[in-house]
């Protein structure tokens, strides 16, 4: 079997490295399979790409399109590859435009597809993300959901054939990444941070990334939560935050937020495992946060991961300051979930695939 990976997001590259790792073992085991990855070219900073494919040790891409954010040629560019290319199966992961672009451009040559990560929901449409879900789950033919939650979004909207419960590939990169306790020491050291001692917070999905009133409200929260924080921006955020004076104003007169560039999955691991608090608006930190046992108050209205709420481990708190403060007041009461699996969804997936 000749699989094309298609990638083109930091969690994208996360989740492609449990599962190309997995590729590797089968091929060890004497299974017929291969995998080329295509790089659509959405990321491509450094630190937001490049750092991944080293630190993670992913095969270099086969291909890169250079297509930056929604290029609405991206389709048509995967689609030229898979045509010669034509392997017998194409994966995509999560909710980007890269993903919804490789399941079309795979679709259009009658290339079956499989969706890594389906079947979330936010139930909030004006999300890009959620429409870009729901049309890569309608198209494709394998969908591998992480959660009881997607298996039941799924079923609601009628749909059984192909849907296997997995486990979360998240999960597994986490107990495959997690550096051992002298490098986590030594990545404290080198940030300047002593464990337990500070918040880590990240925001940069587009509603929140490109408001600056949102933005404001949150930063207003960090400012007074009365511990240092450490803040790995993302470009799209940092985007807004430098074009908006009272925004940079308020980071640099904080005296308490300490903005860094975004940090490689190693470092951030290590940050979420020794904050004494999340705040995020990612899909994957907020899951981490439960890996690593941090409570974590969600800087959005709804989640896809609902189960962490329902155990405990995260709060919805929206961008309103006040809002945000209360979330973190409160004592958290939690309990173990045990849908994101033992760590080996990837093995699973590849498992499904071979046999199917
Ligand atoms: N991440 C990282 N460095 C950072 C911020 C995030 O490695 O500076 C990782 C994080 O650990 C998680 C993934 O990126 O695995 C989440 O990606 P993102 O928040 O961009 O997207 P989402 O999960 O919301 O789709």
């Amino acid at each position: 079997m000749n699989i094309v990976t298609i990638v083109g997001a930091r969690p994208q590259f996360i989740k492609a490295a449990a599962v190309s790792r997995a590729v590797q073992r089968a091929r060890l085991q004497g299974c017929d399979i291969s995998e080329q990855l295509l790089h659509t070219g959405q990321h491509y900073d450094y630190n937001m790409s490049g750092l991944f494919f080293s630190q993670l040790g992913i095969p270099a891409p086969a291909w890169n399109l250079g297509c930056r954010n929604n290029d609405t040629q991206m389709t048509q560019k995967i689609a030229s590859v898979l045509q010669e290319v034509r392997p017998d199966l194409v994966i995509v992961y999560g909710d980007t435009f890269s993903t919804l672009a490789g399941a079309r451009a795979a679709v259009g040559l009658d290339i079956p597809v499989a969706h890594v990560e389906a079947g979330l929901r936010s139930f909030n449409d004006a999300m890009p993300e959620e429409y870009n879900r729901i049309q890569t789950d309608r198209i494709s033919r394998y969908l591998f959901c992480p959660t009881h939650t997607a298996v039941e979004n799924l079923r609601n909207e009628g749909r059984e054939e192909g849907v296997y419960l997995t486990g979360d590939v998240m999960y597994d990169a986490t107990l495959m990444f997690t550096p051992d306790v002298e490098r986590q020491q030594q990545i404290l050291h080198e940030l300047g941070i002593c464990s337990g001692h500070f918040a880590l917070a990240t925001i940069h999905r587009a509603d929140t990334a490109e408001d600056p009133e949102k933005l404001h409200g949150i930063f207003m929260a960090l400012s007074q939560l009365g511990r240092e924080v450490i803040l790995p921006l993302h470009p799209h955020t940092a985007r807004t935050v430098s074009s908006h004076a009272e925004l940079t104003g308020l980071l640099a007169d904080s005296g308490n937020i300490r903005v860094i560039e975004p940090v490689g999955y190693q470092e951030m691991l290590v940050l979420e495992k020794h904050a004494f608090l999340i705040l995020t608006d990612s899909g994957g930190v907020q899951k981490e946060a439960y890996f690593q046992r941090t409570p974590c108050i969600t800087l959005r209205e709804e989640t896809e991961w609902t189960e962490t709420v329902t155990a405990g481990w995260n709060r919805l708190a929206g961008t309103d300051t006040q809002r945000i403060l209360a979330a973190t007041a409160a004592p958290f009461h939690t309990k173990d979930i045990s849908d994101y699996g033992t760590g080996s969804a990837a093995d699973i997936i590849i498992q499904h695939l071979i046999s199917a």
